[in-house]
C-alpha cells in the first residue's frame, strides 16, 4: 500500500531538527522570562499597587479594584517589550481544552492612526462568543456571550509565536448570570472553601493568625510519541487520537527494556526543547524519563498551588503538542492509543499548606505535631471514603474508560492506601481510646510520637487509586488527557466538607471543657472507626479486592455511565451548594456535558471505524483474498493440487468484517436519542460492542493479508521506529 510504504521511508530519511543547548543560557536565566511574575511586578508597578496584588495572590484578600488600571499599564509596557502584539484572555471551557480569545492592543484614534490601549478593565473583564463552547443548558441561546474575569493568582505570560507574539492572561469564564462554564471558577471556588475550613482546624491547634490554605497539585503526565509520518497515515489516530484497528506487535512491553531505559536521542531532544520553552514560561519542568510501553514518556512539574498547576498543566500539554510537531512527531495523549499496550494517566499528587506552618500531611517529630498531621490525614480518610464515587466521576470519560480497571491502572474502586506504619498507627489510636491507659499497641495523642514513616519511592503500593507517599496523597486515577482541575476541584470540596466536620466537632468539644488532646483522640477514633473500611493496602488489582470492596460497601463504578451520575446525587448535589462550589444548575449542567462529551467521542470513534473499515481494511482484504483465489485458479490450470486453505483463512475473517460492518452501520443509524443519557447509554450498549466485533475481524485480517496490501501502520512501526 503506497501510503504506507511510503510513510515507512519517509520516517526512515527524517533527520530531526538540530538543538543546540550548549550556549550562554542557563535553566536559571531562562526560567520564568516571559512570565509578568512578582519579580518583574515589583520592578514595574507602583509600591502601594505592588503590595495590594501581592495581598490577593498570597492571602486571598479581595482585589482591589482601584490597582486594576496600574497593573494593566505595567502589563501592556512589560508584554510590547517582550514583542507582544496582542493580548489574550486564556480560560477552560468544559471540552477540556484551552480556549484564548485574541485582541489586537492597538486601538484606533480620531487621527487615523493607532495606540496601543491596555486598560485595567480589559484586564479584568472580557467578553467571547460563549456559543461554540458547551454549557449543558447554562445559556439561553439568544444571549451567547460568557464572560472571562482575570485571575490575579495566576501569573500572565507572552507565548511566543513566529507571526508575534501574545500577552496571555489566564481567566475564569463564567454566563451572564456568573454561573461557571469552565474549570477554574470552580477550582478557586472549591480552593477558597478548603482553605477557610482548614484555618480553623489551625486555630484549634494553638495558630495565631494562621495564613490563608491553599490545596497543591503536582501532576505527572504520562504520553506517546509517534512519528507524524505515521500519525498522518492513521485517520483514527488523527481523527480520535486511538488506534481504532491494530493487531499486537510480536514484540510488546512484556521485554520491559524500555522503562527507565536509555531516552532515545531524538526523543532526548524533544524534551530538552520542550523544557526550555516550559522555563521560559515559569513551568517547573521536572524529572522525565521513559515509560513502562514501547514509545511512552513522562514529565513530572514540581507540585505548585491547585490552580497555577492546572494552568501550567494546560499550557505543558499545547506547548508538547507544538514542539512535537517541530521535531517530526506527534504526541498522543489519550489514556488509551494503543490496545494491549500500557495507557497513559496523569498522576495528580494533592498536599495541603500554607506559609506559616507549612505542608499539612508532612508528618511532625512531635507528639503535637503528629496530632495535627493525623488529623489532616483523617479528614482525607474520611472524604475520600464519603465521597468516593464523586472522585471516580472526576475522572470518568470515554477514552480513561479504556485505562481504568484494566490491570495497569487503578482500578475503578476508589481506596486509600496508608502503609503498613500509618494503618497501624491508626489502629493504635482505635485502641488508645478504648482502653484509655496507654497499653501496648495503643497510641495517645498528645503523649506518643509517630513511628518513622517512610518516603522511599521503591516501597509505594502502585495498584492503589489514592496513595499516601510520604506528604502527599497520590490520586492515580486520573486520564492523561484530562484537566487537572476536576480532579482537584473535587478533592478540594470533599475536603472541606470532612475539615469543616472535623472542625466544628472540635470547636464543640473544647467548648464544652474536653481536654483538646483527648477530644483530637475520640475524633481520630471515630473517624477511623466510621470511614476506616476505605484503607486498603493490599494489592488493587487482585480479583479478591472486586469482592473484598463489595462486602466493605465501597462502589466500584466501572464505567463513565455508572460514575457520572453519582455527580447529581442528592447528596452531592448538597454538598456543592453548602461550600458554594457549584450550585443545583451548574452541577446538571457538569453531568450533562459529561454524558455528551462521552456519546460525542464514542459517536466520532464509532463513523471512524465504519468509514476505515469500509474504505481501507476491506478493499485491502478483498485484494488479497482475489490474489489469493487467483493464484489457486493459476494453480489449478497449472495442474498442480491446489490448497484452499489460504482461501478459507482470509475468507472467514472477511465475512465476518463484513457482517460486523453491516451492524455497525445500523447502529450508527438508530434513531436519535431523547436526552442524553440515553444517547451515552445507546453509544456504550450498541456503538462500542459494534466497534469491537469490526476491530475483531480487522485484526485478524491485518495478520493474515500481505504486508504491501495492508494499509495501516502498524502497532509494531509507530511503537518500535522512533
Ligand atoms: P513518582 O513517580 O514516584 O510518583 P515523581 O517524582 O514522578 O514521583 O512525581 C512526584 C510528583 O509529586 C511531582 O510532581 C512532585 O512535585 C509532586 N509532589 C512532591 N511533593 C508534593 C507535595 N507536598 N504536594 C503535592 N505534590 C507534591
Ligand atoms: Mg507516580
Amino acid at each position: 500500500n503506497a501510503v504506507r510504504l511510503q510513510a515507512i521511508k519517509d520516517v526512515e530519511a527524517y533527520v530531526p531538527p538540530a538543538v543546540s543547548f550548549i550556549d550562554a543560557e542557563t535553566p536559571g536565566e531562562v526560567f520564568g522570562e516571559n512570565v509578568f511574575n512578582k519579580v518583574v511586578m515589583q520592578k514595574r508597578l507602583p509600591k502601594s499597587v505592588y503590595k495590594s496584588v501581592i495581598a490577593t495572590i498570597e492571602h486571598g484578600e479581595p482585589l482591589d479594584p482601584m490597582v486594576a488600571d496600574a497593573v494593566a499599564s505595567a502589563m501592556k509596557d512589560w508584554a510590547l517589550e517582550k514583542g507582544a502584539t496582542h493580548y489574550a484572555h486564556v480560560f477552560y471551557p468544559l471540552t477540556g481544552l484551552t480556549a484564548e480569545k485574541h485582541d489586537s492592543f492597538l486601538e484606533p484614534v480620531s487621527d487615523g492612526s493607532a495606540l496601543a490601549e491596555f486598560a485595567g478593565k480589559t484586564l479584568i473583564q472580557g467578553e467571547p462568543d460563549a456559543s461554540s463552547f458547551p454549557n449543558g443548558g447554562l445559556r439561553n441561546t439568544f444571549e451567547a456571550r460568557g464572560y472571562t474575569g482575570w485571575d490575579v493568582t495566576s501569573p500572565a505570560y507572552v507565548l511566543e509565536n513566529p507571526n508575534g507574539n501574545t500577552l496571555c492572561i489566564p481567566t475564569v469564564f463564567v454566563s451572564m448570570t456568573g454561573e461557571a462554564l469552565d474549570h477554574k471558577t470552580p477550582l478557586l471556588r472549591s480552593q477558597q472553601s478548603m482553605g477557610l475550613h482548614a484555618q480553623r482546624i489551625l486555630k484549634l491547634f494553638g495558630h495565631e493568625n494562621p495564613d490563608n490554605v491553599v490545596s497543591f497539585c503536582g501532576p505527572e503526565q504520562e504520553y506517546f510519541l509517534v512519528d507524524r509520518h505515521f500519525f498522518l497515515a492513521r485517520p483514527d489516530l488523527l481523527n480520535s487520537g486511538r488506534t481504532l484497528f491494530g493487531s499486537k506487535p510480536p514484540k510488546g512491553q512484556e521485554f520491559d527494556d524500555h522503562y527507565f531505559g536509555a531516552i532515545p536521542e531524538r526523543v532526548l531532544g524533544f524534551m530538552m526543547d520542550t523544557e526550555r520553552e516550559l522555563f521560559k514560561l515559569g513551568i517547573p519542568a521536572k524529572t522525565r524519563h521513559n515509560e513502562v510501553a514501547p514509545g511512552q514518556f513522562e514529565i513530572a512539574p514540581m507540585f505548585e498551588r491547585g490552580n497555577i498547576a492546572a494552568d501550567h498543566q494546560q499550557l505543558l500539554m499545547t506547548t508538547f503538542k507544538t514542539i512535537a510537531k517541530k521535531h517530526g512527531m506527534e504526541i498522543l495523549f489519550h489514556e488509551k492509543p494503543f490496545e494491549g499496550v500500557n495507557g497513559s494517566g496523569k498522576h495528580v499528587n494533592f498536599s495541603l499548606g500554607n506559609a506559616t506552618q507549612g505542608n499539612l500531611l508532612l508528618p511532625g517529630d512531635n507528639p503535637h505535631d503528629n496530632a495535627q498531621f493525623l488529623v489532616f490525614c483523617a479528614a482525607v480518610i474520611r472524604a475520600v471514603h464519603k465521597y468516593g464515587g464523586l472522585l471516580r466521576a472526576s475522572v470518568a470519560s470515554a477514552t480513561n474508560d479504556h485505562r481504568l480497571g484494566a490491570n495497569e491502572a487503578p482500578p475503578a474502586i476508589i481506596s486509600i492506601f496508608l502503609g503498613d506504619q500509618l494503618a497501624d498507627v491508626f489502629e493504635q489510636i482505635a485502641k488508645g481510646a478504648a482502653t484509655s491507659s496507654k497499653g501496648k499497641g495503643t497510641m495517645i495523642i498528645g503523649a506518643d510520637t509517630l513511628p518513622q514513616l517512610p518516603t522511599d519511592p521503591g516501597d509505594r503500593n502502585r495498584t492503589s487509586p489514592f496513595a499516601f507517599t510520604g506528604n502527599r496523597f497520590e490520586f492515580r486515577a486520573p486520564g492523561s488527557m484530562q484537566t487537572v482541575s476536576g480532579p482537584m476541584v473535587i478533592i478540594n470540596t470533599i475536603m472541606a466538607e470532612a475539615l469543616d466536620y472535623i472542625a466544628t466537632d472540635l470547636e464543640a468539644a473544647v467548648e464544652a471543657g474536653t481536654e483538646f488532646d483527648t477530644a483530637v483522640q475520640n475524633l481520630l477514633t471515630e473517624i477511623i472507626t466510621e470511614h476506616g473500611a476505605v484503607v486498603f493496602n493490599g494489592d488493587g488489582y487482585s480479583d479478591n479486592w472486586q469482592v473484598e470492596a463489595a462486602s466493605r460497601g465501597l462502589p466500584n463504578l466501572r464505567t463513565t455511565l455508572d460514575a457520572l451520575p453519582e455527580l447529581v446525587s442528592d447528596s452531592a448535589m448538597e454538598l456543592f451548594a453548602k461550600y458554594k462550589v457549584f450550585n443545583h444548575r451548574e452541577m446538571h449542567s457538569r453531568y450533562e456535558i459529561g454524558l455528551e462529551q462521552y456519546a460525542l467521542t464514542i459517536g466520532v470513534e464509532a463513523r471512524l471505524t465504519m468509514e476505515m473499515g469500509s474504505t481501507l481494511i476491506l478493499p485491502a482484504a478483498v485484494r488479497y483474498q482475489t490474489e489469493v483465489a487467483q493464484n489457486i485458479g493459476a494453480l489449478k490450470i497449472a495442474g498442480v493440487e491446489a490448497d484452499p486453505a489460504p482461501l478459507e483463512e482470509v475468507t472467514a475473517p472477511l465475512t465476518a468484517l463484513r457482517t460486523a460492518l453491516a451492524t455497525l452501520k445500523a447502529a450508527l443509524a438508530e434513531d436519535a436519542a431523547e436526552d442524553a443519557y440515553a444517547e451515552a447509554k445507546h453509544a456504550k450498549e450498541s456503538l462500542l460492542p459494534a466497534m469491537a466485533a469490526v476491530r475483531a475481524a480487522a485484526d485478524v485480517l491485518e495478520d493474515i493479508v500481505a504486508d504491501d496490501l495492508w494499509p495501516l501502520p502498524t502497532y509494531q512501526e509507530m511503537l518500535f521506529i522512533l
